[in-house]
């Protein structure tokens, strides 16, 4: 059951839970005091929300808090009127791959920089990252170009090791359902980029968000990034309309990536736009120096060249639709 209450309930919540048996969790959430509990049922105040809890998410919608929320990452605003992008290399592969790519894409109208050090890939066998290594480059280069960070984190270990030197957190796909690692993410307080499952429904990555916002964080963007389907002419499929029916359900800023459902370059510039169009809030796009090279995700990622003309696109339409594109 959940329980949100001004500063009036309290004391009365508090009575209902000296005599029941219930176990609870007290957390502060934007500005409101919210009880968790489990067990018996508690007997809320009468101008308090109460939830019973049955699978819907509760905390990660508008149901509770109607306005926008803005999560700010290293200075960045996410989820006000100007679009974020926040691009880079699927994978830092060296010092000067990262910082070629890092000041190319900081000139062109990127205000985090992505780049994965820690890579969830299918094989075993394939290029798994530089670990921690690869972080320790981002973070020098962010401190370098002034621009804050975006890379995913796996395990709580690493979080642990790296959580200073790096601003947002991102949980991927695969990770999303890894219920202890996002109560850990969350308990670290540190802005998190949520990606959905690839086999996830839109219900099921919203309640992933609860497991980060049900430990007291308020800085979660979700992020899609696209589903299996049995569509294989894409990588993934990119719903618009899931999109958008999560910007209508959730207060939490949206961001969306393109460049993994589209798996080709020549897709992701009209999949990004599809997504500003649907109410996305932030862009993660893959961008390489030489694609061709790169150790991962080569076919999708776009060349400096290609990133600069789609980060213009990308404005113009902001402006059509009365928003803007972040800049520092
Ligand atoms: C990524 O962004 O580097 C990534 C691996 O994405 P996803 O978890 O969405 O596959
Ligand atoms: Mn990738």
């Amino acid at each position: 059951m959940i329980v949100v209450t001004d500063d009036k309930g309290i004391s009365k919540i508090k009575e209902s839970l000296s005599s029941s048996s219930a176990s609870f969790k007290r957390i502060s959430l934007y500005g409101k005091t919210v009880f968790l509990t489990w067990g018996d049922e508690i007997k809320a105040p009468q101008n308090a929300i109460s939830v019973k809890g049955d699978g819907a998410p509760v905390l990660s919608t508008r149901s509770w808090k109607s306005d926008n929320t803005v999560v700010e990452v290293g200075g960045v605003p996410i989820g006000s009127n100007d679009v974020v992008i926040a691009a880079g290399p699927c994978a830092v592969e060296s010092e000067e791959q990262f910082r070629e790519v890092a000041r190319g894409v900081a000139r062109n109208g990127s205000a985090i920089l992505r780049g994965g050090a820690f890579k969830p890939r299918t094989s075993p066998y394939s290029f798994q990252g530089l670990g921690v290594e690869g972080i320790r480059i981002m973070h020098d280069v962010s401190e370098e170009l002034g621009v804050p960070i975006v890379t995913e984190i796996m395990d709580a270990e690493t979080l642990r090791e790296c959580r200073d030197m790096i601003d947002m957190v991102q949980i991927g796909s695969r990770n999303a359902q890894n219920f202890t690692l996002l109560q850990k993410v969350g308990r670290s307080g540190k802005p998190v980029l949520l990606k959905n499952g690839m086999g996830n429904t839109v219900n099921e990555w919203l309640n992933s968000s609860e497991y980060l916002l049900s430990e007291g964080n308020e800085n979660v963007v979700l992020c899609y990034r696209g589903v299996k389907s049995f569509e294989n002419s894409v990588r993934f499929s990119f719903d618009a309309g899931s999109l958008t029916r999560v910007k209508h359900l959730s207060h939490l800023p949206l961001a969306a990536d393109p460049s993994h459902p589209a798996g080709d370059s020549d897709l992701v510039e009209s999949i990004a736009l599809a997504a500003v169009a649907a109410g996305a809030d932030m862009l993660e796009i893959e961008v390489h120096p030489d694609p061709p090279s790169a150790k991962s995700d080569s076919a999708q990622q776009l060349t400096l060249e290609q990133f600069r003309i789609t980060s213009e696109r990308i404005q113009r339409l902001a402006s059509a639709l009365g928003r803007g594109v972040w800049k520092p």
